[in-house]
Formats: structure tokens, sequence, C-alpha cells
């Protein structure tokens, strides 16, 4: 539904095609007006850094922790940029922050992982943006529910917002060691294949939640074709009012960007072209025998369940289900092949089979 969009490459008027990933960088927080003309000053030095980020009304889990300073930061934000010259971008969360926001003519906005998730304040925030060409940045949210990060772009998009892209920050999950969320990178992928002109940022710092393991995930997002990223950086991690552990010093940062393998660095010789792309087809050919397998298999299902249904057999026996998952479970291993990978493709195989057959009992019944 977003291929009319037109600005495949652009956010605002940042160029996002290709060759330079776009890069955020800034504290969790602005903390003071030291605090944001030290970092930025670093972060300008730097040369590769586009737009500076700073939280400034912060969504914490709990009452009594450091929520931000609040819409007295914009003021040192608008200092920074007419002294430094970095834009900014800030977290909006409501109709109040939208309007202190504008008012400021912050450079960008995004939209934070508790905020997407939910329609209320994503609704509220697309009709307080109406009217307006703001470029906006919308989080995931913080559980791996696809439809709700979709529903946010398309409220935005019905709102007439159409400088939007997309920060994957990682989702929650009660065991995301070593990581503070977990990656599940396959909803990048889907929101790609959904609407492939959002361009789509990674927020490394949310995903690791420890500064140590910021780099390996910056890495990943480049070589899956990220357009950006977003990293907490801070002039003296260990004392920050929020995300202590995950900011980077702005000399890390300068180390883990210059380290950076970015897409125009990648070079794909045509002799290296031509091996993957023969040992694609090999794939292919392989991907095409599976479907013809799962063909052959699905007749017998349903052979099978008419075969139960005429007799009035049930459709599922534990016994064989377990005998089933053991038997393939035992030949994996002995092939090399990993037993999870395995059992959870039977796992699949099997659901289908067992709603085929339900589906041929539901069919005799109406019959009868
Ligand atoms: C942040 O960027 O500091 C932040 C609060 O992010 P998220 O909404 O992804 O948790
Ligand atoms: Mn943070």
């Amino acid at each position: 539904m977003y291929s009319d969009i037109e600005n495949i490459h652009k956010w605002g008027s940042w160029d996002i095609s290709n060759s330079k990933p776009l890069i955020i960088a800034g504290p969790c927080s602005a903390e003071s007006e030291q605090q944001v003309f030290d970092t930025a000053k670093k972060l300008k030095a730097n040369g590769k850094v586009d737009i500076f980020r700073s939280g400034i009304w912060k969504p914490r889990t709990r009452p009594g922790q450091f929520e931000g300073i609040g819409h007295r930061a914009l003021e040192w934000l608008q200092n920074m940029r007419d002294e430094i010259g970095l834009p900014f971008v800030i977290e909006v969360a409501n109709t109040s922050h939208v309007e202190h926001a504008l008012a400021a003519s912050a450079d960008a906005l995004w939209i934070g992982a508790r905020t997407t998730v939910n329609p209320f304040y994503v609704q509220e925030i697309a009709e307080a943006l109406k009217g307006t060409d703001i470029p906006l940045l919308v989080k995931n949210p913080i559980h791996s529910d696809l439809g709700l990060w979709i529903g946010a772009f398309e409220r935005f998009d019905k709102s007439g917002i159409k400088n939007l892209a997309a920060v994957h920050r990682g989702f929650y999950a009660s065991n995301s060691a070593p990581y503070r969320n977990d990656p599940k990178w396959e909803l990048s992928f889907d929101l790609r294949r959904l609407a492939p002109n959002i361009p789509i940022i990674c927020d490394p710092s949310h995903i690791a939640g420890n500064s140590a393991l910021v780099e390996q995930i910056a890495q990943v997002a480049m070589d899956i074709q990220m357009d950006g990223l977003m990293i907490e950086v801070h002039p003296n991690p260990k004392q920050a009012l929020s995300d202590a552990d995950q900011q980077l010093t702005p000399e890390q940062l300068d180390s883990l960007l210059q380290g950076l393998v970015t897409k125009s660095k990648y070079v794909t010789p045509l002799e290296l072209q031509n091996i993957i792309s023969k040992q694609r087809k090999i794939l292919d050919n392989l991907d095409s025998q599976v479907v013809e397998l799962l063909e052959k298999r699905m007749n017998i299902v349903d052979e099978l369940g008419h075969i139960k249904a005429d007799n009035k057999a049930g459709i599922f026996q534990m016994e064989r289900w377990f005998d089933l998952l053991k038997q393939r479970g035992d030949q994996a291993r002995d092939l090399g092949l990993n037993e999870d990978f395995i059992n959870d493709l039977f796992q699949i195989i099997h659901k289908y089979s067992v709603e085929h057959q339900t589906g041929i009992y539901q069919g005799l019944r109406g019959e009868e």
C-alpha cells in the first residue's frame, strides 16, 4: 500500500540512497545544556553524523526514575543547532509534546516503542501532526506485533504525513540474552516486503542494551541493507541518567563508524556472482523438490483422512505424533542437522495435515 510514496530514498531532506547510511546519534536523554553541547561538538567533529538525537520526555517503566527535562530542553537543542549546526530529532508521545516540538522547529520526530504499541496514542499524534510535513520515525512496538507497526504507518499516512521511516529497535522477550531485546530481524524483512519504500533505520543501542554489543548489531543492520543507524552516545556513559549501560562514548562511536562495512564498501566481483548464482540454482531445484514431496505427502494425508473419517476413527493420535517426531529427530541428528530445525518444520507440516483432515471430517458431517 505504500508503493505510492514518492520519496523512495528520501526521508525529509536526507538522501538515504544507500551509498552512506543515515547516522543519528546522541544521548538517550538531554540532561543539561553542557551535556548536549559536549556531545554535539564531538559528533559534529566526527563528520559522519547527520542528526542529533536526545529524549526530553522519557517513558520510564517505573515512576521515580529520571523522566526527562521536558520542554525546557528544547531551548538547549535549538542553541546547539544554531551554534554547532546539527539538526535534532526528539521523541513525542502526545499532543502537547508535538505542539512544543513544532513550536521549537524540531527537524524530525520519533515515536517510541511504548507509543507505537497503543493505537490511541498513535492516532492522537497523527491528528496533532496533520498539515505538517515534518519527518517522522516510527519505532517498532515493544512486543513483536508487526500489525501494530504497520497500523501506525497507516494512521500517519491517512493523516497526510508522508515523510516516514521505521526504526527497528528490537522486541521485548522473556529470554533475549545476550541482548536487552530480541532483534527478530525477520520482522523488519516482513515490513520491507509489505512497505518496500519505507526506509528502515536500526537502533542497535536498544537492541543490545550493552555498549560492548552495539557494534556487532550495527554491522548486522548494514549487512541486511538497512538504511541507517540511531545510536546512543553520551560524553560520560557511566554517569548517564538513563540507559547508562548501552551508551557509547563519542570516541567509541568514531571507531564503530570507522570499522563499519557499509553497502558502498561491498564488492561482489563477477566471478563470485557467478558462483553465488550457480549455488542458488541448485537451491531452487532442491526447494522445488521439497514442495513436490510435500504435495505427495499431502495426497497421502488426504487419503488417510477419508479412511479415518469413513471408519469414524479419531484424527489425532498422540503416540503416532510423538513417534514421528522422534524418528525424524533421530534421523536429523544422524545427518548432523539441527534437531530443533527439523522439529519446528514437522510441527508446521503436522499442523496443516491435521487442519486438512479436520476439513474432511467437517465436509462429511455437512453432507450427513
Ligand atoms: C529511546 O530511544 O531512548 C527510547 C526510549 O527508545 P524506545 O522507545 O525504543 O524504548
Ligand atoms: Mn534510551
